[in-house]
């Protein structure tokens, strides 16, 4: 592709083009391989889901959109390999029909793999990590172009450095995840759920499914809807509560955003189905979520849950002209070094912004204010404004990861100017 054509390629939401002089679309691995051991600067490129330039580079873009198929089922191991650019939609069609599944999704199907793994994609459930905890090896084409395989099994903490790598150790050309039988899953959804709520039952609200997630307009002291999806035995539907703490069943199919239609969201109304039809909120087949907008997402441990809460409602009135939707998730804790949930059972407190960029950054550092104390942790893949001396102190691994860039890419080859700025700290 010529240059001309480069910089018309934007992300998925279109705040920005792409700084790219070239753009690859391989379609082996020696490709990949040639590309790589010839280029300079590289960064290889998934769904383009992200908001901000993680992904982004001067030089030579690398896209994973033909790396796209299932490669093995292991039914013993309970393990799938795929090529690191399908899609979680494809991957979990192709898994339920085999009689499998994952543990877990985000809010749209839409997202690559090695995406969504590279910067600790998530979903929601108190017992669930992020999707990058499912991954138990991977194979990536590193800066000399050498193919090599890393794994939970033979790597241990330090395959934990790499599984969220922001595309810092290379190209991932493969990668194996953990699955279970698959399950089936209902969606019931409250609304108007007072805040107040959350000071004595947040672990109650949020427990009451295998995944909850509240999504609040911060208009009024209410959370507007709580979707809950629970997991059924032996697929048989569950009775909805009449009275949620205080809110009331949805007598209708939602869209998070109130006021836009449903029709592009999983099926819900308690009616069972399988969990890759369940999970996400937004269907395979339909233009996720409403299109136009930005995302930003802040992660706080859980037990600050409603104290963080409670100091954002604080400036709601500065949030809510710019807001489409808040969403407020919990994961559980993990062990990968640069997960927003390390070590920690975390809550993310979740934005979807109106596509007002300059507005929003000039609100972020408001918000950031607010949640100091609790020393919130930017979602990677989000627009943020957190100084790279607030990252390292949030992450504490963050020296560990460091080095460990540096032994798999001296040159720092795979080094943008994101990873410059936040995990190197330089400008
Ligand atoms: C509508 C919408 C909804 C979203 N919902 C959620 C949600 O529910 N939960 C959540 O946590 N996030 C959510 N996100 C954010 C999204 O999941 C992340 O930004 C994720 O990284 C996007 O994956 P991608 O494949 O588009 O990655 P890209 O944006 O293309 O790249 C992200 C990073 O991954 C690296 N990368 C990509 N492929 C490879 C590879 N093969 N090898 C090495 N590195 C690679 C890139 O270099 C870059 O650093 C949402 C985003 C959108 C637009």
């Amino acid at each position: 592709m010529r240059r001309n054509d480069q910089t018309k390629l934007k992300n998925w939401a279109g705040n920005f083009q792409y700084n790219a002089a070239r753009i690859h679309h391989p379609k082996t691995l020696d490709e990949i391989r040639e590309l790589v051991r010839r280029g300079e600067k590289i960064r290889a490129l998934g769904s383009r889901h992200s908001f901000n330039r993680v992904a982004d580079c001067a030089q030579d873009i690398i896209s994973l959109q033909h790396f796209d198929r299932v490669i093995a089922l292991d039914r013993e191991r309970l393990t799938v390999t795929v090529e690191g650019g399908i899609r979680y939609g494809e991957l979990s069609q192709y898994l339920h029909k085999e009689g499998f599944a994952l543990h877990n999704l985000a809010s749209l199907p839409h997202i690559s793999v090695a995406g969504a793994c590279a910067t600790a994609t998530h979903g929601s459930g108190d017992k669930n990590g992020n999707l990058a905890t499912a991954i138990s090896a991977m194979e990536l084409v590193t800066a000399d172009g050498e193919v090599i395989t890393v794994s939970r099994e033979k790597d241990g903490d330090t395959f934990n450095g790499m599984v969220v790598g922001l595309g810092g150790f290379g190209v991932v050309t493969k990668l194996t995840l953990d699955i279970q039988p698959t399950f089936d899953v209902q969606q019931d959804i409250d609304e108007n759920l007072p805040l107040r709520e959350l000071e004595n039952d947040f672990d109650e609200i949020m427990s009451s499914g295998y995944s909850v997630s509240l999504f609040t307009d911060w208009k009024t002291e209410t959370v507007n809807q709580v979707w809950v999806k629970r997991r059924l035995l032996d697929g048989k539907k569950l009775e909805a509560e009449s009275n949620f703490f205080g809110a009331s069943p949805a007598t209708r199919r939602m869209h998070p955003i109130g006021e836009l239609s449903s029709e592009n969201c999983t099926e819900q109304m308690g009616i069972p189905g399988a969990w890759q039809d369940r999970l996400p909120h937004f269907r395979m087949d339909h233009t996720p979520s409403s299109g136009e907008e930005l995302q930003t997402e802040y992660f706080v441990a859980r037990e600050d849950a409603f104290a963080a809460l409670l100091t954002l409602n604080e400036i709601r009135e500065y949030i809510a002209p710019l807001l489409m939707i808040s969403e407020v998730r919990t994961i559980a804790a993990d062990d990968l070094w640069m997960s927003m949930c390390y070590k920690q059972d975390s809550v993310a407190l979740h934005f979807t912004w109106k596509m007002d960029e300059p507005a929003v950054m000039q609100l972020l550092p408001m918000i950031e204010a607010q949640l100091a104390p609790f020393d919130p942790r930017p979602h990677w893949g989000k627009l943020f404004m957190v100084s790279p001396m607030q990252l390292e102190m949030r992450y504490e691994r963050m020296q560990d990861f460091r080095q460990l860039l540096s032994q798999y890419d001296p040159q720092g080859k795979f080094r943008n100017a994101f990873l410059d700025l936040n995990i190197f700290g330089v400008s």
